[in-house]
């Protein structure tokens, strides 16, 4: 056996010791004769899990008791709409586009109110973070939208957009559990687990209890409504098992590893790894301002596509793999997400030198 380092955008490396211990599982989890795959999500084993899982996380997050956990599915993309449906009470919502993420999320949510677009960085490839100390937040916004770390193109709020007092909405799904978060400055905070926390297949969505509707227009699918996930513990249908077992291993993880604030001092660590480097690299060079930079996705070009090209190749070749850029955007780009161990990136940053050495 032989593991690389992955660099994938998502889905993404685990932690290898949470990878072990469900293998150690798989046949016989804790004595029931069976894998997690196989159990009732009515059991009382699985309830357990899920129940853990949630604990652990509201113990890592600080998640005040006024807001309600939701494991779903259907992707950080359902919630695009499912966020409009049950949350434009009357019909207008502001939504600040810095990447692709909140691009379709704000298209998303054109389909069912008025979305206003409040602040874009499109204008220059969305490579920095709009000021967002005096937007024109709506005066009749349900509320303001944000996508918090943009994974395609490697930027990130440093601080949160002042909504004027309308509720905060984040799609957190490249940044989820990467450095400690103050919960109570969101109405809602959600995201895809598959980049930073789980298999895919998970959505985990944190929501200020006041802000779920009881009742949605009609026509809403009962799969849509968070009502009814909220009231039934996540268990309406049978849940993507599975997943939220391993993410409930991913949280155990974390906390043995000391928590947020230890996530976000080595993500610190690792990311200054990468860019102080790429600052002063002759060959390769950053591509978003420096102050908007994110910890968890790095892209970087050499300026030349051809060599670009060479570099992913021979950096695969070398185990180091999944570097080549969204197809959006091209060249370069290194995800290195809480489970990325710091020897990944010295072994990334290694094999740059070598590179810049050899052609540039
Ligand atoms: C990957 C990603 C998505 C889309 O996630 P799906 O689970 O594929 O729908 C949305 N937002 C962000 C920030 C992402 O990184």
């Amino acid at each position: 056996m032989s593991r690389v380092y992955n660099f994938s955008a998502g889905p993404a490396v685990l932690p290898e010791e949470v990878l072990k211990e469900a293998a150690a599982e798989m046949l016989d989890y804790k004595g029931t004769g069976m894998s997690v795959m196989e159990m009732s999500h009515r059991s009382k084993a699985f309830q357990q899990i899920i129940d853990e899982a949630e604990a652990d996380l509201r113990e890592l997050m600080g998640i005040p008791d006024n807001y309600k956990v939701l494991f779903l599915q259907g992707g950080a993309s359902l919630q695009f709409a499912m966020i409009p449906m049950n949350f434009m009470k009357h019909g207008t919502a502001d939504y600040i586009v810095t990447g692709q993420w909140a691009k379709k999320a704000y298209q998303e949510a054109c389909k069912y109110g008025r979305a206003n677009k409040i602040a874009s960085s499109e204008d220059r490839t969305f490579s920095y973070i709009p000021d967002c100390s005096d937007l024109p937040v709506s005066d009749d916004a349900d509320y303001v939208y944000i996508c918090e770390n943009n994974t395609i193109y490697g930027t990130k709020y440093h601080k949160l957009p002042d909504t004027k007092g309308k509720p905060l909405i984040a799609d957190v799904s490249s940044c989820f559990l990467s450095e400690p978060v103050d919960v109570e400055k969101y109405a809602m905070i959600y995201g895809g687990v598959q980049k930073n926390i789980g298999p895919a297949g998970v959505v985990i969505a944190i929501i200020r209890e006041d802000m779920i509707p009881e009742e949605v227009d009609e026509t809403v699918p009962t799969m849509m409504q968070y009502k009814i996930h909220a009231d039934a513990g996540s268990l309406y249908n049978t849940p993507p098992c599975y997943g939220i077992y391993i993410c409930g291993k991913v949280f155990k993880w974390l906390k043995s590893m000391g928590g947020l604030a230890e996530m976000k001092r080595r993500n610190e660590e690792k990311a200054a790894i990468l860019y102080d480097f790429l600052d002063e690299s002759r060959l390769f060079k950053g591509t978003v301002e420096k102050k908007d930079r994110s910890l968890m996705n790095v892209p970087f070009v050499t300026g030349d596509e051809e060599l670009d090209a060479k570099f992913v190749k021979e950096a695969t070749a070398a185990g180091l793999v999944n570097l080549k850029g969204h197809r959006t955007v091209g060249g370069m780009r290194a995800s290195i997400y809480n489970a990325m161990p710091r020897e990944g990136v010295e072994a990334l940053v290694a094999f740059m030198k070598k590179f810049e050495a050899e052609n540039a």
